[in-house]
């Protein structure tokens, strides 16, 4: 998967994708991120990429040519017109399913506006799909673009060590995922559950998935409406929901 970021900082996308996990399987050639600097594109004295609002009103607006040609330049340099992703406040709200249909794709696209925003005209243009981080306002798309890159990238293939830990984590099935311990035995007087320590693998299976579910009932209960779960899991559900009762 090749990602390809335009922003105004290019700086904050190549100071935050390439170390860690992401680092290590961009060294591999599993992906590659490129930041590409907008304002490369203008056609503006001194580099300006961004211009009042007509109409009036606060703060400066991006302008439509610079991105326009800096993806125009990408599609003729990769051969290929991608998906672009334009982070926004306004877009669908960012989750592990949107991830997983992202992570199919071969080259992605993503716009970090900035400012007030973009001209309108290009978003028409070029813009396949919009993206939010959550129902608030950042100064920028570069981190909701990083956090996006971050979670997509988890789920190429070989770039985490284990391929279970993607697929066995929160979300999975819309459940979250079950308590995690590692050594000492004892922290503090807490002693790790009993049970992870009998080596007896159903058993740990059966804990975990019953675990998977009370959390979920705890913190996420609107999750489990689309959860996938057998006819254990649905009593194991019920029994909780009596005992709440
Ligand atoms: N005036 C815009 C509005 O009200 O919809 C918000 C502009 S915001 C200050 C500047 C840029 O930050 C946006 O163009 C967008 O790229 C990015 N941004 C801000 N909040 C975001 C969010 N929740 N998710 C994704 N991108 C966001």
């Amino acid at each position: 998967m090749n990602f390809h970021v335009l922003t105004l900082f290019p700086e904050m996308i190549e100071n935050g994708l390439n170390t860690s996990i992401l680092g290590r399987a961009a060294a591999k050639g599993l992906l590659s991120f490129e930041a590409i600097n907008i304002r490369d594109y203008t056609l503006e004295r001194h580099g300006q990429a961004d211009d009042y609002p007509y109409g009036g009103g606060a703060g400066m607006v991006m302008q439509a040519e610079p991105i326009y040609r800096a993806y125009e330049a990408l599609t003729e340099r990769i051969g290929s017109r991608p998906r672009v992703v334009y982070l926004t406040p306004q877009g669908r709200v960012f989750n592990q399913s949107i991830a997983r249909e992202l992570a199919a794709e071969k080259e992605l696209v993503f716009l970090c506006g900035h400012y007030e925003g973009v001209d309108e005209r290009v978003l028409e243009m070029i813009v396949t799909d919009e993206l939010s981080a959550g129902d608030y306002v950042l100064t920028g798309g570069e981190l909701p673009a990083m956090m996006m890159i971050d979670c997509i990238s988890r789920l190429i293939p070989g770039v985490l060590n284990n391929q279970d830990s993607a697929e066995f984590e929160s979300f999975h099935d819309n459940l979250l995922e079950y308590p995690q311990y590692t050594r000492p035995e004892v922290f503090m007087g807490k002693r790790v559950p009993e049970i992870l320590l009998s080596g007896h693998h159903a058993n740990i299976e059966k804990w975990r998935r019953e675990q998977s579910i009370l959390r979920t009932f705890k913190k996420r209960p609107e999750l489990l409406e689309r959860a996938a779960l057998s006819e254990k899991d649905q009593e194991f559900l019920r029994e909780l929901m009596q005992n709440k009762a």
